[in-house]
């Protein structure tokens, strides 16, 4: 019986397996388990998007966000507020919409700590905590890292402000930082 017939029946497959092909030796760029400032970082294991205009059609996201801003989409016909940032609304499937800048400043609704498995580049950085912040006066909970604080002493209602922070390799990205 062939592969395919025996697939049909619901049957297993009797066809020896491959043997697998000997691992090559790793790169250079491969043994290198933490990211230095500036250095590429393999794209499959890069923790964050890429941000030009010809990579994403939501590139002004982090052209604001370089200004200090953090921004995101709203269609101005239903006035659905987005997040994240989106290039068509779903509920009205309009590509006409509008960027908005978010506030600065919210409060810690949950956390949690990055203890181990860090992503590439934040190995030495654990622990860390991450959380979802309620921003001030808008219907939106954003996910993300927080500083300023041990994770052991963050409360939940705890004040935090949106800041942007270099990635040192053209890209920037968001976190919060604990707010006095
Ligand atoms: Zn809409």
């Amino acid at each position: 019986m062939t592969d395919e017939r025996a697939r049909r029946r619901g049957g297993a497959s009797l066809a020896p397996t491959k043997p697998e092909s000997p691992r090559t030796a790793p790169s250079p760029a491969e043994r290198t388990s933490v990211a230095r400032p500036g250095e590429k970082r393999p794209f499959l294991l890069d923790f964050f998007p890429l941000e030009t205009a010809r990579d994403t059609r939501l590139s002004k996201f982090y052209d604001r966000l370089r200004e200090g801003r953090l921004s995101t989409t709203r269609c101005p016909k239903d006035g659905v507020l987005l997040w994240p940032p989106r290039t068509a609304c779903p509920k009205c499937h309009s590509e006409d919409l509008e960027w908005v800048d978010l506030p600065e400043r919210g409060r810690v609704y949950a956390f949690s700590a990055v203890l181990a498995g860090a992503p590439l580049g934040m190995e030495n950085e654990v622990p860390f905590p991450v959380g979802l912040v309620d921003l001030d006066g808008v219907a939106l909970r954003l996910f993300g890292r927080i500083e300023g604080a041990p994770w052991t002493s963050l409360r939940v209602g705890q004040a935090v402000r949106v800041e942007a922070y270099d990635l040192n390799d053209g890209r920037v990205f968001y976190r919060f930082r604990v707010a006095p």
